[in-house]
């Protein structure tokens, strides 16, 4: 490397390739605006234009190579500030992604496009009245014959002297032409204004009384409130516990001392509550950052977050980008979701993300949950993280009472005289359930049924051989479903019609063994006609607003059922839920993935809490076929730290997270032969590297092949790392990444790193 010669002025750029190392290039002095590190800049790359971030100013020279000039700086400003490239860049680096791509994460989408890079704001045209209205018989001499000029004329002048052309045009009906003539004869004139796109200006919001806080709420705000700098807490509160007025009593804190905020949760079309009592605490401070959003609705909320005119950001994972400056504090609510890590490239951890940005800023980071990862948990034992605990409901409210119902012992017999004969009802919903269900709907409350699978039947099979049903694609069973009638693939979206006969032995007695939401939704159609039933899994919200229109619903009373796949475990606070209803505790719980346990934990227990949320009680029926299974029996008591200790045990050997940190490499390919083989080679250069002393401290498992040998047409291999020592994993996965060569490598054959997965399957 040489300097660069004086005058020179040499930038560093991170395209959005799938390449590791970042691009020189010179400055142009044709280009009007001024380029810092976060400015976007369109450079030339190979033979076409490309539209990167300006990482580096001062960029040394690489002997013997050609730098072109870059051709545009779109920016007048860096769109990316100094902190947020290099939280990206800490992306790049520990999540083993092209930097390019890492610095994607911060900008909306409308900012990313190389050939059109500014976006126009929306606009709307408003039609004002100039200088003084005349008088009425000056009117008849201005207006002659143009009778529709002067209604249009008048009617500007009733509604104040201006209007938007719109309303003009859709609500009064006066066409473009009377409205040009208008303007032409100067007595109104046309100017556009600016709107901020946010669709959230429609939905009203009732203006809820302040809560007074309770002694457990309040010594959490403090302690929170007073945190100098940055630090991290755990508030491990049990549903119910009034975890929101915390987060929202310490944005009141951070607002007033002039800074700013993020409140991230899992997925925010499911969150409608939460998010409404942010909005109806914050009003227009908040920006909501809604997967519904459109391109353009997103920018709008980008710019008015950076421009400092929202200071608070909510969403989902990538909300944690926010272009907010002077950040006080980060909340993540139900930290343990899994919905905080992307599945795709870079494959971030939004909590993890989230404490690296605030730890940058001096901000603190709340992580709220009933039930913290296992990860948070020894973190705050371990003194990193501060434990805060609401270890009670507020104002009196008692968890509900859960009661398990053993459908084992019912329908296996086990006496050798075979199940009693009964119904699809009888064998889905145990007289126990049926009977609280009756009882609810008599006393008009209501009731919440989870069945963690959708569709109608889970599969279908053979009685003669056995055979079940599954997609050519991927080594998944396909699930059958009602309207329409098919068989589907819930990983590649493959759909067949079901035939009469087995597709192996042409035997004609199918079977569909299973159940799932749609076959439980007629069922309880059949048997409670006059209940208001909704069904909420992913086939019935693919609307934008679906969620919000289902929740709104049983919000009214309208409905008296509510059954749903995990969409409804989380965040529902209705205070006539009496009655929880789990179909199928088991669904997952056998899964051969390290959290499996915790995820039936975690979800057992959160929809267990959206019981007795108020003054009526409420109580629990967890239905299940292994009532001692730890993840069952500590959910029984609400027992959070008891399911810990039992949960922990089984992760120290094979050690698995908390004890270790992992990273999974997923090798994939068309044929199963080259998954293995290329599976083969790069574990045999993985432990190379290993032997050869580059890298210590990390064992290697594998390869082998996924629990899910196949997905989308292709075979699926692993190669997992472990290490106590988070580091070694990032120089193991660097060398791999930048080094590693499969000479095999093709189109067809596909390498993936997930650092810390959240999932092994
Ligand atoms: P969590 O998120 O911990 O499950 P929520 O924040 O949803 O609990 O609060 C549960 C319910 O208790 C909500 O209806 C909320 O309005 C109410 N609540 C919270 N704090 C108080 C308080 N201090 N006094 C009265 N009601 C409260
Ligand atoms: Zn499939």
């Amino acid at each position: 490397m040489t300097p660069a010669e004086p005058g020179e002025a040499l930038i560093e750029v991170a395209l959005p390739l799938p390449l590791f190392q970042t691009f020189t290039y010179r400055l142009n002095d044709a280009v009007e605006n001024p380029v810092a590190v976060g400015s976007r800049v369109v450079v030339p790359f190979r033979q076409r234009r490309q539209i990167g971030v300006c990482v580096r100013l001062n960029a040394e020279r690489k002997p013997g190579t050609r730098i072109r000039k870059i051709l545009d700086a779109p920016d007048p400003e860096p769109v990316i500030g100094a902190d947020l490239v290099s939280l990206c860049n800490w992306i790049a680096e520990y999540y083993v992604a092209p930097p390019g791509v890492a610095l994607r994460l911060a900008l909306p989408v409308l900012l990313t496009g190389a050939d059109s890079p500014r976006p126009r704001p929306r606009t709307r045209r408003i039609l004002r009245i100039t200088g003084d209205p005349p008088s009425l018989l000056e009117r008849d001499a201005i207006f002659g014959r143009a009778k529709q000029q002067r209604a249009l004329y008048e009617a500007i002048e009733s509604l104040g002297g201006s209007t938007t052309a719109e309303h003009l045009r859709d609500q009064l009906g006066f066409s473009p032409a009377v409205i040009a003539g208008l303007e032409k004869r100067g007595l109104v004139a046309a100017e556009d204004e600016v709107v901020a796109r946010d669709p959230f200006l429609s939905r009203r919001i009732a203006a809820a009384p302040p809560l007074s806080p309770t002694p457990a709420q309040r010594a959490a705000i403090e302690t929170m409130s007073a945190a100098a700098g940055a630090e991290t807490f755990l508030l491990h509160g049990v549903t119910g516990s009034g975890k929101t007025l915390v987060y929202i009593e310490l944005l009141r804190a951070v607002l007033n001392r002039g800074k700013t905020a993020i409140v991230l949760v899992p997925e925010i079309a499911l969150t409608p509550q939460t998010v409404d009592r942010f909005r109806g605490a914050f009003g227009d401070s908040i920006a909501v950052l809604h997967s519904a959003l459109s391109d353009g609705e997103r920018y709008d909320a980008w710019l008015a977050l950076k421009r400092g005119e929202k200071r608070i950001a909510v969403g989902a994972r990538s909300a944690v980008f926010a272009p907010v400056r002077d950040l006080g504090a980060i909340i993540v609510d139900e930290e343990h979701e899994a919905s905080y890590k992307q599945g795709e490239a870079p494959r971030y951890h939004a909590r993890e993300v989230a404490i690296m940005r605030a730890h940058a800023a001096g901000a603190a980071v709340v992580l709220g949950s009933a039930t913290p990862s296992l990860e948070s948990w020894v973190n705050a034992e371990a003194g990193k993280y501060k434990l805060l605990r609401l270890p009670e409901r507020v104002a009196g409210g008692t968890l509900p009472k859960v009661e398990i119902v053993n459908l084992r012992r019912r329908f296996t017999g086990g006496n050798g005289s075979g199940p009693p004969p009964v119904g699809d009802y009888e064998r889905t919903i145990s007289p126990e359930l049926d009977e609280a269900l009756h009882a609810r709907l008599a006393l008009r409350q209501q009731s919440i049924l989870l069945l963690n699978r959708r569709g109608y039947a889970s599969f279908v099979q053979c009685d003669e051989c056995g055979y079940v049903a599954t997609c050519p694609n991927c080594s998944i069973t396909l699930t059958h479903h009602r309207t329409p009638e098919r068989l589907v693939c819930h990983y590649c979206l493959h759909q067949e019609a079901p035939s009469a006969t087995c597709g192996r032995c042409g035997g004609t007695t199918l079977r569909q063994r299973g159940v799932g939401t749609q076959r439980v939704e007629r069922m309880l159609g059949e048997r409670f006609p006059a209940a208001g039933i909704a069904r909420m899994d992913v086939d019935t919200t693919s609307g934008k607003w679906a969620h919000v229109e289902i929740l709104d619903r049983v919000a009214s009373g309208e409905v008296d059922i509510l059954l749903g796949t995990q969409m409804i475990a989380k965040g529902l606070d209705f205070a006539n839920v009496t009655l929880v209803g789990v179909v199928d505790a088991d669904v997952g719980i056998n899964l051969p993935d390290f959290r499996a346990s915790e995820r039936c934990f975690q979800l057992l227990s959160q929809v267990a809490g959206r019981a007795g949320r108020g003054p009526k009680g409420g109580s629990v029926i967890i239905q299940t076929r292994v009532p001692e299974h730890h993840a069952v029996v500590h959910a029984l008591t609400h027992d959070y730290e008891s399911f810990v200790a039992a949960e922990i045990e089984g992760r120290r050997e094979p050690a698995y997270p908390p004890f270790v940190r992992l990273a999974n490499i997923v090798f994939s390919a068309v044929e199963e032969e080259a998954a293995m083989e290329l599976a083969a080679s790069a574990g045999e250069w993985m432990s190379q590297l290993l032997v050869a002393g580059q890298v210590e401290g990390i064992t290697l498992v594998g390869p082998a092949p996924c629990p899910i040998e196949r997905i989308k047409n292709r075979w699926r291999w692993h190669l997992l790392l472990k290490s106590v020592q988070p580091g070694a994993l990032t120089r193991a996965l660097r060398f791999f990444a930048e080094r590693y060569d499969p000479a095999t490598a093709t189109a067809q054959r596909r390498i993936t790193i997930d650092r810390d997965p959240v999932s092994l399957l």
